[in-house]
């Protein structure tokens, strides 16, 4: 059964995790932009982050028969120095048209600071300039549920400024038990992030789709340079095959519920394009 992984930090991985992927029947992913694991010195930095992104990983992809998928920011862990973010926000509008690029992401919050705050609200505006979808992280410490609180009253905000923005092409990710009815009840769609130990385990993941239902909810494995399972989203659909779950569910949640989010960015495909 074919499946999409929306949110994995392929950069950080070998050939050896897409070739697992594809054997796994991983079709397609998105990659975020992140926290690379240490910061960068300069904004220069970015540029060849952004390059990776936009060219080096959808050919590295393409060789597994996977369509690879992007989205740019500057994260919220180095968004400290506004000034700094801010000339790495000048750098994302000349990769915008690359072919792979969804949107913005993954912006939002870390430690919920006036300056964290101040970059998703640069983030924002850009996305609504352009009208581009946007994928957001929400902090991994105990203040998720104030963060992302945080997250849902600046972009009602920005609409009440009338922004273009629309929840409706909006992902908050990393959404747990406690999160996931605000975010959903709002109109965004909502990601779950499945790790091994940490964070939404497959097995939390069953029982949030149980407690909550499966419209607008995706799994994603995050997959990157820290402890981490590329292969957590068919992991989690073997949880819920044992669980008694029908093919069907099973198959909304790890591929139709992505594809149809995504897809509305016009740019997703998952195929690979022969012209790459
Ligand atoms: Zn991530």
């Amino acid at each position: 059964m074919n499946y999409i992984d929306p949110h994995v930090h392929m950069v950080s991985r070998t050939t050896d995790d897409y070739e697992r992927m594809a054997l796994a029947g991983c079709v397609a992913i998105t990659e975020p932009a992140f926290w690379a694991g240490f910061d960068r010195s300069s904004p220069q930095g970015f540029f060849d982050y952004f390059s990776v992104l936009t060219d080096t990983e959808p050919k590295r992809a393409a060789q597994y028969g996977i369509a690879h998928h992007t989205w740019l920011c500057i994260n919220p862990k180095e968004a400290e120095d506004p000034g700094f973010a801010r000339e790495v926000i000048d750098i994302i509008p000349e990769f915008l048209d690359r072919p792979n690029v969804l949107g913005i992401g993954e912006i939002g919050l870390n430690k919920n600071s006036r300056n964290e705050l101040e970059i998703l609200e640069a983030h924002l505006e850009l996305a609504a300039q352009r009208d581009l979808m946007v994928l957001v992280h929400t902090p991994h410490l105990e203040d998720k549920l104030k963060g992302t609180r945080m997250i849902m009253r600046t972009i009602a905000a920005a609409i009440r400024n009338q922004s273009r923005l629309d929840p409706g092409r909006i992902l908050i990710d990393h959404v747990e038990e406690h999160t996931v009815r605000e975010v959903l009840d709002g109109g965004f769609w909502a990601g779950m992030t499945l790790y091994p130990d940490t964070k939404c385990t497959p097995q939390r993941a069953a029982d949030i789709f149980e407690m909550h239902g499966t419209e607008r909810i995706w799994i994603n494995s995050a997959g990157d340079w820290g402890p981490s399972d590329p292969l957590a989203v068919p992991k989690c659909r073997e949880e819920m095959r044992r669980r008694g779950h029908l093919a069907e569910t099973i198959r909304k949640v790890s591929f139709e519920n992505p594809r149809e989010f995504l897809s509305q960015s016009g740019r997703f495909r998952t195929e690979v394009q022969p012209t790459r």
